[in-house]
């Protein structure tokens, strides 16, 4: 592991910002911190950085434990969400600042800064401030002035978050592969679970100050591992009462399920080929438009359930009768989390599917 925490705790006065934080990061993964806000994030960072310090447990670089070494002979690089960006310096001596700091030889400094500034596609504008720049340059200049100095690891703190939405999008992509090709171990944080699912190599959840799950996006949407993620991760729909549902008997009473858009389908009424015994017949409550199809809420026995429907399905109106078939849920079952599949299903109805 290249970057450890191992056993965190931190606490502000009584109150546990960290609580038993491990986990370990491969070398040159992007990695994101993502949780709900106030769920910790930002204090495994500056943690990381040397910018506070746990109360007990046990931080590893690159193998090295790094709990009393300061923040500046870390080898960390920092990119925050507001640019910080010196205003009254130029691109150029913006990215150059570290190693001005370093005393670096002029030269060295000069070959590295226009390296650096070709790197992030802003050659030609090293003389410009950074009021002259658009929100996306600007923390493009951030970027290059965090990796200028050769960093081991990189931080960044909701990066995207002062961006709006289109440059926003076209800068994560720019950022994973620029990351990537820079191969150097990075960690965000967002509150964004789309940004993180994206742009993520890996994913650590947290809630309130401890990690619920770590894993690939995949691992993470598809089987997410406590209630908590389940139900932070995707669209969810919270049932409180799957008995009711045809296939799903064996649940349990009293226990919680999750239903997502894509466990099920809906099907105008008469058009499903051939009859399905799982199917629920339920009533359209509302039609959303999506842009690329329609999100359809459908009440099945009390339950509001929401399912995607396609501008190539017959169309649908507000009040009408639909079946709907649920292939699967999760169930929430205690601190575990697990996918229950439609036993009312036969092979012939996956088959079908
Ligand atoms: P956000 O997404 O809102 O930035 P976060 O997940 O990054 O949230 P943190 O900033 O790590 O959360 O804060 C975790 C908790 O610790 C919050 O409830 C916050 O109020 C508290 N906290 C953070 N710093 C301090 C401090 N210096 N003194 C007291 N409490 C603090």
């Amino acid at each position: 592991m290249y970057v450890e925490m191992k056993h965190i705790e931190k606490n502000y006065g009584s109150f546990h910002a960290s609580r038993d934080v491990s986990f370990g990061i491969d070398k040159g993964k992007l990695v994101a911190l993502l949780g709900p806000s106030g769920s910790g994030k930002t204090t495994i960072l500056r943690m990381l950085a040397g910018l506070e310090n746990p109360n007990s447990g046990d931080i590893f670089i690159d193998g090295r434990r790094v709990n009393d070494i300061p923040a500046a002979k870390r080898g960390i690089g920092f990119v925050f969400q507001n640019y910080a960006l010196f205003r009254y310096m130029t691109v150029y001596d913006n990215v150059a600042f570290g190693l001005e700091i370093q005393k670096r030889p002029k030269e060295e400094i000069r070959q590295r800064v226009l390296e650096m500034i070709d790197l992030v596609g802003l050659s030609g504008m090293e003389k410009r401030y950074p009021n002259q720049l658009s929100g996306g340059q600007r923390q493009r200049v951030a970027f290059a002035r965090a990796l200028a100095p050769n960093p081991q690891v990189l931080l960044l703190d909701e990066p995207f978050a002062a961006i709006d939405a289109k440059v926003r999008q076209e800068l994560r992509n720019w950022l994973k592969d620029t990351i990537h090709r820079v191969g150097i171990t990075s960690i965000f944080v967002t509150h964004d679970q789309d940004e993180a699912v994206e742009v993520a190599d890996e994913i650590i959840i947290t809630n309130h100050g401890h990690i619920e799950q770590v894993g690939t996006p995949l691992d993470i949407y598809r089987q997410p591992r406590t209630p908590f993620v389940a139900q932070f991760i995707g669209t969810p729909v919270v049932i409180d009462n799957c008995n009711i549902l045809t296939g799903f008997l064996q649940v349990g009473a009293g226990k919680q399920a999750i239903v997502r858009p894509e466990f099920l389908k809906i099907y105008k009424h008469g058009t499903m080929k051939q009859y399905i015994s799982a199917a629920e017949e339920g009533t359209v409550e509302a039609v959303v438009f999506r842009g690329s199809h329609l999100d359809v809420t459908v009440r099945i026995k009390g339950l509001a359930i929401h399912g995607e429907y396609s501008f190539d399905d017959p169309p649908l109106s507000v009040g009408e009768t639909v079946q709907v078939l649920i292939y699967r849920l999760y169930v929430l079952d205690g601190d575990k989390t697990y996918l229950k599949e439609n036993s009312a299903m036969t092979s012939a109805d996956v088959f079908y599917i």
